[in-house]
């Protein structure tokens, strides 16, 4: 074979097409179509696009429980130390935001797993500690303005 020859498409491809099963489903494969899956094995363009479902919903999860326990530690923060309430407001969108994804797609609960109960607890805490520096200032300008409405 001349070494200096050059490089043709694929080489007998059509010899070797469909002898490779694919790693999840056991399907055969065109092995010049297919791709290398999660694991190195040789999958199937269905199976390759259930890994990518799966690969970004574990992304999305991994990222809910990091905005979840963001939220309780931005709400708690907000207790102490609130200046023109932006801490409140980043733990309420925190807060909103992952229970909102949390209660309304079953998927994503699915993948958060064990993690689902402390993550909707430690949510609604930080959205609660958010709230308290809001609720307090809205009630003390009700009840300046009664004030000043009855002296
Ligand atoms: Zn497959």
């Amino acid at each position: 074979m001349d070494p200096f020859a050059p490089v043709s498409a694929a080489p007998q491809a059509s010899a070797s097409a469909l002898t490779a099963k694919c790693g999840h489903c056991g399907t055969p494969v065109d092995p010049s179509r297919a791709a290398y899956g999660s694991g190195g094995k040789l999958v199937c363009p269905r199976c390759e696009a259930e890994d990518d479902v799966r690969e970004s919903t574990a992304r999305v999860a991994t990222s809910l429980k990091g905005s979840a326990y963001a939220c309780a530690g931005v709400g708690f923060v907000s207790l102490l130390c609130n200046p023109f309430l932006v801490a409140s407001v980043l733990a309420l969108m925190l807060g909103i935001g992952t229970l909102a994804v949390l209660v309304r797609q079953p998927e994503y609960r699915r993948a958060v797993g064990a993690h689902l109960v402390p993550m909707m607890i430690a949510a609604g805490l930080g959205t609660l500690c958010a709230l308290v520096h809001p609720v307090i200032l809205l009630l003390a300008l009700v009840f300046s303005g009664a004030a000043a409405a009855v002296g």
